[in-house]
């Protein structure tokens, strides 16, 4: 099976469309998000139709908790907490009840899909090899995708113990060991935290056990300009423009 992974859309209808339009030319078999469709950007009833649209497995991610009230908005940070607050006032109630619906974890075919960790899937940021190995150590599964930091790459167990950390060379194929196990970040769509503004999302074929970054960019003025629009921060609109 050929996979799309797309994670943390967070309201970025731009970069949605871009990257829907990139999977589509690729023709996956499905198309699997990771959570946080909403919060920060300012079209989470947008892109919430739209990755129901794909009718593809969707996990829950905090901000989609914490957007319909299901999650304790106090350990956001300030500006996250501001946007939050503006994305429980305008999501519809179509938005609404499907949000709630959402998993907060789903193993398909052979890997495990997650928002944030196994262990964690709403709070734990996966950022350094101390966390990779207790997770690895904790939970039975060969691999895992995750998104919630925003910052693609991978965490690779090798059958000796050995842990390491890679980046994954954008538009390259890696094959994923079958001796090796992995947690594999996907990045995010609507808010990448790497330094790279563009859009990001993975493509997964589980026949050739390889996994592709795609990196796109978008018209991020038309996203920043909505925000100042709709009165979010103005430090959420500059950050995309930076991938920070
Ligand atoms: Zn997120």
């Amino acid at each position: 099976m050929r996979y799309a992974v797309l994670s943390d859309v967070h309201g970025n209808l731009e970069a949605l469309e871009i990257v829907l339009a990139d999977v589509r030319r690729g023709r996956p078999d499905v198309c699997l998000c990771l959570g946080d469709t909403v919060g920060y950007g300012p079209d989470p009833n947008e892109c919430a139709e739209r990755i129901r649209g794909l009718a593809g497995p969707v996990i829950a991610g905090n901000h989609d908790l914490a957007a319909i009230g299901a999650l304790d908005i106090s350990v956001f940070t300030p500006l996250a907490r501001t946007a939050i607050e503006w994305t429980i006032g305008v999501v519809s109630e179509d938005t609404r009840r499907w949000l709630v619906t959402l998993p907060d974890r789903l193993v398909i075919d052979d890997f495990l899909a997650v928002h944030g960790s196994p262990r964690d899937p709403f709070e734990e940021y996966i950022l350094d090899l101390p966390t990779s190995l207790a997770i690895f150590s904790e939970h039975a599964f060969s691999l895992c995708l995750v998104g919630h930091s925003h910052v693609p790459g991978t965490f690779i167990l090798e059958a000796d113990g050995t842990v390491s950390a890679r980046a994954l060379p954008v538009g390259e194929s890696v094959p994923l060991a079958r001796s090796s196990r992995y947690i594999v970040n996907v990045g995010s769509v609507g808010q990448p935290r790497d330094g790279d503004p563009r859009a990001s999302y993975l493509l997964l074929d589980t026949e050739t056990r390889t996994v592709t970054l795609r990196r796109l960019p978008y018209p991020i003025a038309a996203t920043q300009a909505k925000m100042t629009a709709r009165g979010l921060p103005i430090q959420l609109a500059q950050r995309l423009a930076l991938g920070r």
